[in-house]
């Protein structure tokens, strides 16, 4: 039986090898001033097939180093906080808004966000997640294009249109922001609940059922970073 195609036009399996060319042409990227500061792109990982995809905002010291998302003690909370839901990093997609580590931890430049945001958009439009759940003050106002912050949006689920797909868009506190004040862990694991009721819910008005049709299969982007 022929293989379904999902919002893309594309099989599974085509938007994985598709994922993964995008991930060869971004791993020797030097399309920002970045690129002469890195150790390596730091593309994401996970799921390609993930309904759920966390936005971070860019690679830290360790990441650059390992060439993956979210390592270190704040992807140590990520991890935990997942487990609280019944999930594994192998369930959903992690990447973040910028793909190679600003010199000092600095923010991120306008310049190099846009040159990095076809990217991102590329993962969007090819793993198909149902969630995206932003992370942080940073990527959260990137994503909804609102000024709002964090602690103000937190916990809320919205609506966006995203790369050409309507999706549930759930900002949450970055991890990091956890561990300096870790009161705040227990505001992020009520908004990790809020995060699983969300992916049981039907996709939002607008979004394709064919996406909704798109059968998960094994993860094989352990490659990615
Ligand atoms: S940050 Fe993005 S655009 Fe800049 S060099 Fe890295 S991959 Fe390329």
């Amino acid at each position: 039986m022929p293989e379904a195609t999902t919002a893309t036009g594309l099989t599974a399996g085509q938007r994985r090898e598709r994922l993964v060319e995008v991930y060869h042409e971004a791993k020797d990227c030097q399309k920002c001033p970045l690129a002469a500061t890195r150790t390596q792109v730091v593309f994401g990982n996970g799921n390609a097939d993930a309904e759920l995809m966390f936005i971070g905002e860019g690679p830290g010291a360790e990441e650059d180093r390992q060439g993956l998302p979210f390592v270190g003690r704040a992807g140590q909370l990520l991890d935990e906080l997942l487990h609280g839901i019944g999930l594994t990093r192998d369930d959903v997609f992690v990447a973040n808004v910028i793909k190679c580590r600003p010199p000092g931890n600095r923010d991120p430049q306008p310049a190099e966000i846009e040159a990095c945001h076809p990217y991102l958009m590329s993962q969007v439009e090819l793993i198909e997640p149902r969630v995206i759940a932003t992370l942080g003050n940073f990527a959260t106002k990137l994503i909804t294009g609102s000024p709002a912050g964090i602690t103000r949006v937190r916990g809320t689920p919205q609506v966006h249109e995203i790369a050409g797909r309507t999706v549930f868009v759930m900002p949450l506190l970055h991890p990091a922001a956890a561990l300096r004040t870790p009161s705040l862990v227990a505001t992020l694991r009520d908004d990790f609940a809020s995060l699983a009721a969300l992916l049981d819910q039907e996709p939002p008005r607008g979004a394709t059922p064919a996406a909704m049709a798109s059968e998960p299969e094994p993860d094989q982007l352990g490659l990615f970073g």
